[in-house]
């Protein structure tokens, strides 16, 4: 309420100044786009509580109007439902790029990579600001390396089922860096490693909401495979403290943001046991085609220029995930009657 308060009675607002007694930085008006999903939302939050003007653009393909609902009301904050596939004339300092269907069961035959890319590099280019792309570690696809680093060029198959994701973000990758080169634009790329925490999309497929979801609604866990393939979890704070610190630095990228804790499939399984329910049961099913064997982000690069690195472990991350499923699943459902 404090900050409501200070928010509201700035007159120097207008003037794109944080009112007296907040902070003497400059305020900033940022557009993020994908702003009301998951790792938008979280990323909204921290702008908004530094004082910042954000505007969120977001076709609630995948996102929920709940995650920002907390900021409604609050003239600092805007909300507008568009699909970045469409053009969109908007005036900003900066443009986090995080829209994108991200998950296997989401991302097939839409074009958002390509084209909503290309529309917010246009839009970056028509009012100078700087621009920051969500790229993924899919772009190394099965990799050949491991751990890895920036400077691996990526094992993808340019005709699987994952494709239009990888290669869409590889395709988002080269054009960033061609309005860089070409345009001057100030661009900033992230390459993002399996992330996980509250607000995460409940349905959508990915190893760690189904897992709790399955292990909250004590129903199987479902490993795909033989569960010896790797991935390494990093918690969604970190993720922002990293996007951040990339915004707002001097290197362009790419950086590889993620926890280098390693897990097999297996041993998540057990880390979602030891957290809901030790007698939760294992189920295996077969895996989807071209699934990476092993993933491990190396992070030298982000520890030198950044002078980031995650915090939060799995087991400390894990429950602070739960709790939030917890209430979605069961909390909400029986007031919305669903
Ligand atoms: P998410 O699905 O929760 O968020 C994506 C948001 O983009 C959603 O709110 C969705 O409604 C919106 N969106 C999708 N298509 C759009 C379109 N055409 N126009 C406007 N909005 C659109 O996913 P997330 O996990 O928060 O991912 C955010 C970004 O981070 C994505 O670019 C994703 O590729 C990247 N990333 C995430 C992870 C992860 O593990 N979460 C890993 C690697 C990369
Ligand atoms: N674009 C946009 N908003 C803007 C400026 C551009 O959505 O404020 C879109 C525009 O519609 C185009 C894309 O961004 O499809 C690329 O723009 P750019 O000017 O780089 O390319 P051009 O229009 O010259 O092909
Ligand atoms: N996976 C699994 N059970 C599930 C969902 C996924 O074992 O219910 C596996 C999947 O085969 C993959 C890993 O977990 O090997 C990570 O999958 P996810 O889709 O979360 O992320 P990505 O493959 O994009 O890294």
């Amino acid at each position: 309420p404090t900050r409501r308060v200070l928010l509201e009675g700035a007159s120097s607002e207008k003037k794109g100044r944080v009112p007296l007694g907040v902070k003497s930085r400059k305020q900033k008006r940022i557009l993020v786009t994908g702003g009301a999903g998951f790792v938008g939302s979280h990323l909204v939050d921290r702008l908004m509580e530094r004082g910042d003007s954000v505007i969120v653009v977001d076709n609630f393909f995948t996102g929920r109007k709940e995650n920002v609902l907390h900021h409604m009301g609050n003239p600092n904050f805007e909300l507008i439902r568009h699909d970045v596939v469409e053009p969109i004339l908007l005036e900003v300092d900066q443009i986090y790029h995080l829209a994108c269907p991200a998950s296997p069961v989401h991302y097939k035959f839409n074009p958002t990579n390509v084209v909503g890319t290309l529309n917010m590099l246009g839009l970056a280019k028509r009012i100078g600001a700087r621009f920051l792309l969500t790229s993924t570690s899919e772009v190394y696809g099965d990799p050949l390396q491991h751990p890895q680093a920036e400077t691996y060029w990526g094992n993808v198959n340019p005709i699987g089922v994952r494709s239009c994701y990888d290669e869409g973000k590889r395709t988002a990758e080269t054009l960033a860096m061609d309005y860089h080169r070409g345009a001057g634009i100030e661009v900033r790329i992230a390459r993002i490693f399996n992330t996980y925490g509250p607000r995460m999309c409940i349905d959508d497929g990915r190893v760690v909401s189904n897992f709790v979801a399955q292990a909250l609604r004590k129903e199987p866990l479902t490993v795909y495979g033989d569960g010896k393939q790797t991935r390494s979890f990093q918690y969604v704070s970190d993720l922002v403290e990293g996007l951040m610190r990339l915004m707002e630095g001097e290197h362009v990228g790419p950086f590889n943001l993620g926890n280098p804790g390693e897990f097999t499939m297996l041993e998540l399984a057990q880390v979602v046991q030891e957290t809901i329910d030790p007698n939760a049961k294992i189920e295996f099913r077969p895996n989807t085609e071209d699934d990476p064997h092993k993933r491990k982000p190396d992070i030298s690069k982000a520890k030198e220029l950044l002078g980031w690195q995650p915090s939060v472990s799995l087991r400390e991350g894990l429950p602070l995930m739960v709790t939030d499923f917890r209430q979605r699943l069961f909390g909400e459902s029986k007031l919305t009657g669903g």
